[in-house]
């Protein structure tokens, strides 16, 4: 009975749902549920080369320990290539490398959040950073997004009206999780100015940002101000792999040194295995040519849901059109509760994730994220007529 001396963070959130509609799946099930790559996609041969080739030139270290702040070869090609068709270049004192970017969300909770601070998340937003935050305070509020992104004039009357100082807003302005949304170029400059004017930091979330299949993607605000208070976090598990754990985070050098204490009280460093891995995969020139790849094969994906979406739900739901990243997110009529109709659709064999999820406050009970990445195109109508008859069925109880 040992629950009792848990400590209080642990049992303040508990949810169900991804156990439930994400894990839980039997394999007759089309799974429109996980945000997670396509296992087909996974360049297995050229990861290999790439780990042999760390094996013939760094085999002792490679089993070594490596710094905090992660091997410095990768945060130097980060440093170099990651904003490069912005002209910006970073200096790799300014980047820690994590396990995968959930560390670096639970390292910046750490960082910011006492029991009673507030951080603000755009909403719905990133299941990830809900869990982790919440872990530190249980006053995470939400800001609206709508299809331009975060609602930044709600955000300034939030900003105004709080009498104690806000600490730290996070957001994903590309191909956001779970809205699909891009956060247009006027309200990131906007949200640069608030950061200024009420004095908090901006947690910008590139997760998805490579992966774009109509429009280039915006200026990341790291590469639109000096400004000391933006932390850039990124990952490989969307363009690469998410079981090689490897994140960064990029911010201003008082923010880098809290950083590495708080990782070496967590895990003293990363697995250099695998950021030497990954380095030399990108290094060989492999990493560009997979994006390319993933873009292609992805933007199909995404083509053939809006399609099947379009032909069904057209007059029962409405929804974004995600120009990068994997989520469709839709809104059905406010009676709708999406939990029960998730319900339906796994006696029907196919799978979503309540939106609800992805909520700080009470809202969203009538919202599904429906997620195209994992499932192939030739299944992707039939998935969908399965997610029409459990709407039928759901409508008719
Ligand atoms: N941020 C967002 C918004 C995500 O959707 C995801 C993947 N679910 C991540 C980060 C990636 O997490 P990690 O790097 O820990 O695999």
């Amino acid at each position: 009975m040992g629950y009792r001396k848990f400590s209080k963070r642990i049992s303040q959130r508990t949810s169900d749902a991804m156990s439930k509609f994400v894990l839980a799946q039997d394999p007759e099930t089309i799974s429109f549920a996980g945000g997670l790559p396509d296992n087909n996609l996974f360049p297995v041969e050229e990861l290999k080369y790439a780990y042999e080739e760390v094996l013939r030139t760094e085999g002792n270290c490679a089993f070594q320990y490596s710094s905090t702040m992660g091997d410095l070869k990768l945060r130097e090609l980060i440093g170099e290539q990651f904003f490069s068709k912005w002209g910006l270049t970073i200096n790799p004192e300014n980047i820690i490398l994590t396990e995968g970017s959930q560390q670096a969300l639970d390292l910046l909770g750490k960082l910011f959040l006492d029991e009673d601070d507030i951080a603000l998340i755009e909403e719905p937003g990133y299941l990830g950073t809900i869990q982790a935050w919440s872990m530190f305070t249980s006053r995470l509020i939400g800001i609206p997004q709508d299809e331009y992104g975060i609602n930044t004039d709600y955000l300034e009357d939030v900003l105004r009206n709080l009498d104690e100082r806000v600490k730290v807003l996070y957001i994903v302005p590309d191909f956001s999780n779970p809205a699909g949304t891009c956060l247009v170029i006027e309200r990131r400059k906007k949200i640069l100015e608030l950061s200024e004017k009420y004095d908090f930091f901006v947690v910008e979330d590139l997760a998805y940002s490579l992966l774009s299949y109509d429009t280039n993607t915006l200026p990341p605000l790291i590469t639109i101000s000096k400004s000391e208070k933006i932390i850039t976090i990124g990952s490989f598990s969307k363009i690469l792999s998410p079981g090689l754990r490897t994140g960064f985070i990029i911010a201003n050098r008082e923010v880098i040194n809290a950083l590495i204490r708080l990782k070496e009280a967590s895990d003293l460093c990363s697995g250099t295995l695998n950021q030497k891995m990954i380095y030399q995969y990108w290094r060989l020139g492999f990493l560009e040519k997979h994006v390319e790849k993933l873009r292609k094969s992805y933007k199909e994906k995404r083509d053939a849901l809006k399609t099947a979406l379009e032909n069904t739900f057209k007059t029962i739901a409405k929804w974004n059109y995600p120009q990068g990243g994997f989520f469709f997110f839709l809104t059905f009529p406010e009676w709708v509760d999406a939990y029960k109709l998730a319900e339906y659709a796994l006696n029907n064999k196919t799978s979503f994730v309540p939106g609800e999820e992805f909520f700080v406050s009470q809202e969203g009970k009538n919202t599904a994220r429906i997620s195209f990445s994992q499932v192939p195109v030739d299944k992707v109508e039939e998935g969908v007529k399965r997610l029409i008859r459990a709407w039928e069925e759901y409508k008719e109880k």
